[in-house]
């Protein structure tokens, strides 16, 4: 009988402690990203001072998503939501309608669009002019305007660490801003007739223009249709006209197109790229940096 009175007393006393500490100043605010290249930017800026939920799991694609109902309760419950915008998470209007289950559709919600004042680049393939490619974030320029753009989100949800945020984000900035210059340099190298990248998804458009390199796919966007005989036709005839030594594939996307073009055009896939998803936590790409740095040494390996 003792035994259970301590034991109650006991955990009435972990209560009464562990209700007290959350009202410290450890409280840490609740974030939500919609994928997770975002969760890590989100990550490098607000360090432990935020507690992120990130949406769609590592190694699926963020164009089309159908929330659980903890992502609901998550989005509901958060302080702030970051999100790419540029069409990227509009495949199956999935943001949208969570956002609106979550009560944060209105103006004033705490809701960051963190490519803000990116420079949009259009589709291209008939039909889709009028809409916006959301790959920004593959331009390390671009991904420095997302930290940019957390920092201030996070800054407005929580202004009593406005120092905190300030210092994680000009340290992580100067960070990017070295890796955009080492992969600008190092991709120069590649001689131009070879420097195309070939994709199966058109996701490297930013990149392509930022490193000066022409890209190639099977298909332009993860939520259009996907590796059709007319898009394998094409982008096979593409490859035919070009020097390209090597061909590359997405962690996030479905490979058999990709073998279909390597089959038809005898030029080998050399290696997985990170577009759409960072890698799993302890494995090659699984942070913004990680994956950029990856991307460029296959890049760059596949063809010489
Ligand atoms: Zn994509």
């Amino acid at each position: 009988m003792k035994k259970w009175g301590s034991a109650v007393l006991l955990a009435a006393a972990v209560m009464l402690s562990g209700c007290s500490n959350e009202k410290s100043e450890n409280e840490k605010i609740e974030v939500v990203a919609t994928y997770s290249i975002i969760y890590d930017l989100v990550k490098n800026v607000g360090g432990d001072k935020v507690e992120i939920h990130s949406l769609v799991p590592i190694g699926s694609n963020p164009h089309e998503y159908d929330p659980l109902p903890e992502d609901v309760m998550k989005a509901t419950d958060a302080d702030a939501v970051f999100y790419n915008g540029l069409n990227l998470e509009e495949g199956n209007s999935w943001f949208d309608k969570l956002m609106k289950s979550a009560n944060k559709s209105g103006d004033d919600a705490p809701v960051y669009r963190v490519s803000e004042g990116v420079e949009a680049i259009h589709l291209e393939s008939k039909g889709l002019e009028k809409q916006m490619d959301p790959h920004a974030w593959l331009d390390i320029r671009n991904g420095i305007k997302y930290v940019e753009n957390i920092r201030d989100g996070l800054i407005e949800v929580d202004p009593d660490n406005k120092e905190y945020y300030k210092k994680n984000a000009a340290a992580y900035i100067n960070e990017l801003n070295a890796l955009h210059e080492k992969t600008a340099a190092e991709l120069e190298k590649i001689p131009k007739e070879k420097r195309i990248l070939i994709t199966s998804e058109g996701a490297f458009k930013y990149f392509g223009k930022a490193y000066q390199m022409e890209t190639g796919y099977i298909w332009e966007i993860n939520s259009d249709s996907q590796g059709s005989p007319q898009q394998i036709k094409s982008v096979v005839d593409y490859i035919g006209s070009t020097e390209v030594p090597a061909l590359f594939v997405e962690t996030s996307v479905d490979p058999r197109s990709m073998e279909t073009v390597s089959k038809e055009t005898g030029i080998p896939i050399k290696g997985k790229v990170f577009t759409d998803s960072l890698g799993k936590k302890g494995e090659d790409g699984d942070t913004y940096i990680e994956m950029m740095k990856w991307n460029n040494e296959t890049i760059i390996n596949g063809l010489q």
